[in-house]
Formats: C-alpha cells, structure tokens, sequence
C-alpha cells in the first residue's frame, strides 16, 4: 500500500475524485516539516458519504451474519499481515515509537477479534408459551448509519474501538478521523475493500470542524461515537444529543497512581516511568500524577529519576528509541509552556526536558522526560491535562487523603494503586470514583471483551466502548410477541442445513 502526500476522503468504496475546497497540512513531528496535505470536508462531502452510507445500509443489514463475519474475518487477518505498516504510518505522523504504534495496532486487532464473535453477542432471548401457544422474543438490529470522530493519539486503535463492532452488527460507518494524522485511516479502508466488504460500508471524510459539525447536523446519521478531549466530547454530546442521536463521547483524563508504603517501589517506579512517558505521555491512559502516601515520595523519586535518565529519546522510526516527540508543534509549546507554569507555580521541576534537543533533528517536537515533585492541587499544572513527558508527584500523610483527592477530581478516566495489601487494593477498587482501575499495574486498558470508558468528566453519555456495550450501542432492541396457530413448515429439502 503506498504513501500519499494528498489524503483523499474514502467514499463508496474508492479515494475521492471529487473536488477538494480546503486543505490542511500534516507534519512529519520528528522532523517538523511538512508532511502531506489533507482533504477538509465540507457539508457537501458528508452529505455524499451519508448518501452512499444510506444505500450500503439497506442490503448490508440484511447480510447473513455468517456472511459478515467472514468478511469481519478476512479484515483482521489483512490487518495482522499488514501491521507493520499501518505502525510505520502511525509512526510517521504521529511520532510514537514504532514498537508502541505497533502494540496500538495489536489493541485495534483485539476489537476486530471481538467482533468476529457477533454472533454469539446479539443472541436474542426467547420465552415459549408467555401466553396459550404465545411465544416472546428479542432481538437486537443495526441502526443504520453510524459516525465516529477520533483523536490524534491513537489514529489506529482508537477508530478500531469503533468501526469493527458497528459494521459486524449491520451498521454502515462514516469515520472523521484526526486531520492531525489521517493516512492509517485511508491504509484501514482499503483493507476492507479487500476484504470484500461492500462498497459505502465504510467511509472516511477527513476534516475539522466543519466536518464534524456536518456529521452532527445530519439526519441521516443515526449515532456518533466520539473520543477526544473533554470540552469538545461535551459539545459532541450535546449538540448530537439535541439532534436526535445516540451519542457516547468519551473525554480527556488525569490519571493517579497511588503508590502506598507497603509496595514494592522497583515495581512502582518501573510502572510510573512506563506509563508516564510511553508514547510521550499523549496516552488518556498515561498516569500523569503520582500520589505517594506517608514517606513513599523519599524513597521512590530517586528511582524514578534513575530510570528517567537511562530512557532514549529519538524519531520513532530510529531502532533501540523509547520516546519519540510530541504530535504537534501546539502540543510541544503547550507542554513547554506546563513546565514553565509549573516551576512559577512553585512546584520542583526535578527533571527538566525542556532543553533537550535531538542531534539531527533540531526541528523535530521533541521534550525530554520532566518530572516535578511537591505539586499541590489546584495549581494548574495539576489540575490541567497536559498531555504530555510530564510527570508529577503529589505527596500526602494518608490513603484516605489520596482517595480524596482522586474522588475529587473531575476527570475520571483510569487509576492505579500500588500495594502489598490486598485488602488495601480491595478497598480502593470499591472506593474510588473512577472508570478502569489497575492493581499493581498502571495502565488499565480493558481487553476489547470488556468495554472500554471512564466516568464523570472523562465520558459523556451511557455507553462504553466496544465489549457488551459497544455491541448494545450500535444496536436496537425489539421485543416480539407471537402466535402461530399452524406452524408446520411446507416443502422437502433433504439437504444438510447450511448457514449462506
Ligand atoms: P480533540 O478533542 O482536539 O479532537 C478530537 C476530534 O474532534 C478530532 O477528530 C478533531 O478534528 C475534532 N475536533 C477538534 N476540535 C473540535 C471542535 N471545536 N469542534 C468539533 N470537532 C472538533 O482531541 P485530540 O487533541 O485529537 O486528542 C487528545 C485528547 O483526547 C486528550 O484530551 C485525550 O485525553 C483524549 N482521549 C481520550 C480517550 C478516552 O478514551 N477517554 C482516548 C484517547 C484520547
């Protein structure tokens, strides 16, 4: 599959030819040149797409299952032979490590592996004789036409929490993927073209707002899924809940990890270091806040900081580099301007990667790993989502304090608690306010049987991603009450009954 530097929509089942009225430029974050360009949707351009969607809609909903789950099938084992590439593209324009976008596209794979079971989740219920020879049953169907709207963070992943589940539950899928780093998207559509799904199933318009706000506009869109920061997943539930859609919208995050005294801290400072810098910190997974109970913080920053100065910052593409640059040049001067904010603040910033500079890539959005102890909440390097190689240590007497904390803050994503104490960690579990908790682990990431989402400010709406709630989301109950008083079937076929 080769490389383009114009990143056309992906409509009906082939690359755009239409006319392009505005295009936005994609950077190479290593290098910080430029890139590649990509098509701006308008209302016109997602108007064509909920056309074609619309029309796919009515013949793939009634697609047997055995026939869509084989073309389900046939994606993932595209997607597997081809992960390399997709990683390289994740790569390019988003800057991570390549052994990272390639776990990214593993996690992707999952989903699609979960979606190859279908058809053992939308079994219905049936109950015989609720009345004299009345029977009652359920059963779930597709909506219709359906959209996403991602992140720049994970341009692979993120949309295949998404898409595989719609489509294998009848769906037809319009994705807005980040116009930060489109070109994995485009690589996805063609692997479903190969794998023999139906033309319009699946569709790609590229864009910003404009073409969100187009997609949420759209009476022919019937649900939009969306993941991406909290102020805008709060405008995408509103605005597509006030238009009659089924939205779910999951938001920004700041991550805690509580690390008590009895834990073991080479176990801790391993995990807080892994989540805290893995992918730059541009994860909503990534711990961006130690909370170390009664004496920890002595003990623990001097092993995070041991393990801070051995981690190799370089191009992701570059073997043997651990922590590539940020995304963009916003994020870079936005994570810049943290470190700055902090130190006024009066925070310790006791690794400081502001300075860093990559020989041979001085243009490149490259920020060493930083790390500021003694950070009090409410200061705003606390209470922000930097979304970046920022780690902060807040240290307090007790871990009713750090459950305080935690319960107090409005983002509500992921957590971790480092112990030795089950009945400490059982305690937590059940205490704490948040959607995905980890024990001992800092990056709790549902596998893609469990779904995927957090709570308060972190998702907005009912539903997780992909697992049981993904396949309720993208589907409708219908409840079916019959009788049949001569329910002898007619006609002989001696064949052995074969699913087509
Ligand atoms: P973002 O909110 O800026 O953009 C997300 C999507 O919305 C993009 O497709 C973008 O084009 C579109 N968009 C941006 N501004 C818009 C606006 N004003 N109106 C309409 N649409 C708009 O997020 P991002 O910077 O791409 O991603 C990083 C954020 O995503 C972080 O806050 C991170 O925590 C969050 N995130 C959350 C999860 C989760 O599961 N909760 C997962 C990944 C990322």
């Amino acid at each position: 599959m080769s490389y383009s530097t114009d990143i056309t929509h992906w409509i009906d089942g082939k690359a755009w030819d239409g006319r392009v009225e505005r295009w936005g430029d994609v950077f190479n974050p290593a290098t910080g040149q430029h890139a590649a360009r990509v098509a701006c949707a308008d209302a016109a351009v997602v108007d064509r797409a909920v056309e074609c969607a619309t029309k796919a809609a009515a013949a793939w909903r009634s697609v047997s299952l055995a026939a869509r789950v084989r073309t389900l099938f046939a994606f993932r084992t595209l997607v597997e032979q081809h992960k390399r590439e997709l990683a390289e593209c994740v790569t390019r324009e988003h800057g991570k490590v390549l052994a990272d976008a390639m776990g990214e596209v593993t996690r992707g794979l999952e989903v699609i592996e979960f979606a190859c079971g279908l058809p053992q989740l939308l079994k219905g219920e049936f109950s015989e004789d609720v009345s004299t020879e009345v029977d009652s049953y359920s059963i779930r169907q597709p909506l219709g036409v359906v959209a996403g709207i991602t992140p720049f963070n994970f341009p692979a992943m993120v949309p295949m929490w998404m898409y595989p589940l719609a489509i294998a539950c009848g769906n037809t899928f319009i994705l807005k993927p980040s116009e930060k780093n489109p070109s994995v998207s485009v690589l996805c559509a063609k692997l479903w073209a190969r794998a023999g799904l139906p033309d319009g199933v699946f569709n790609v318009v590229h864009g910003d707002k404009a073409a969100v706000d187009a997609i949420l506009a759209h009476p022919g869109i019937q649900a939009v899924s969306f993941v991406g920061s909290t102020p805008v997943a709060r405008y995408i539930y509103d605005t597509g809940t006030s238009a009659g859609k089924r939205v779910q919208a999951l938001g920004g995050a700041k991550n805690h990890m509580v690390v008590l005294p009895d834990a073991d801290l080479e176990l801790a400072a391993d995990a807080s270091v892994s989540a805290a810098y893995g992918s730059t910190g541009q994860r909503c997974m990534a711990i961006s806040v130690v909370v170390a109970v009664g004496d920890v913080a002595d003990r623990l920053l001097p092993r995070i900081r041991e393990r801070i100065h051995t981690l190799k910052v370089g191009p992701g593409l570059e073997p043997g580099a651990e922590m590539g640059p940020l995304s963009t040049r916003d994020q870079y001067t936005r994570v810049l301007s943290y470190l700055d904010k902090g130190v006024a603040e009066g925070a310790e910033l006791v690794e400081d990667g502001r300075a860093l500079k990559v020989p041979g890539h001085e243009q490149g959005y490259f920020v060493g790993p930083s790390l500021f102890d003694r950070v009090r909440p409410g200061t705003s390097i606390y209470t922000d989502e930097i979304f970046g190689p920022v780690l902060e240590i807040v240290r307090v007497a007790t871990y009713d304090e750090a459950l305080q904390l935690i319960n107090a803050n409005p983002y509500a994503n992921g957590v971790a608690i480092f112990t030795n104490d089950g009945g400490a960690a059982r305690r937590f579990q059940n205490e704490v306010q948040v959607g995905m908790v980890g024990i001992n682990l800092p990056i709790p990431v549902p596998m893609a049987y469990y779904s995927f989402g957090g709570w308060k400010q972190s998702l907005f709406g009912d539903a997780h991603m992909h697992g049981r709630e993904g396949v309720q989301f993208y589907t409708r109950g219908k409840v079916v009450t019959a009788r049949w008083p001569d329910p002898r079937h007619r006609g002989v076929n001696l064949g052995f009954p074969e699913m087509t």
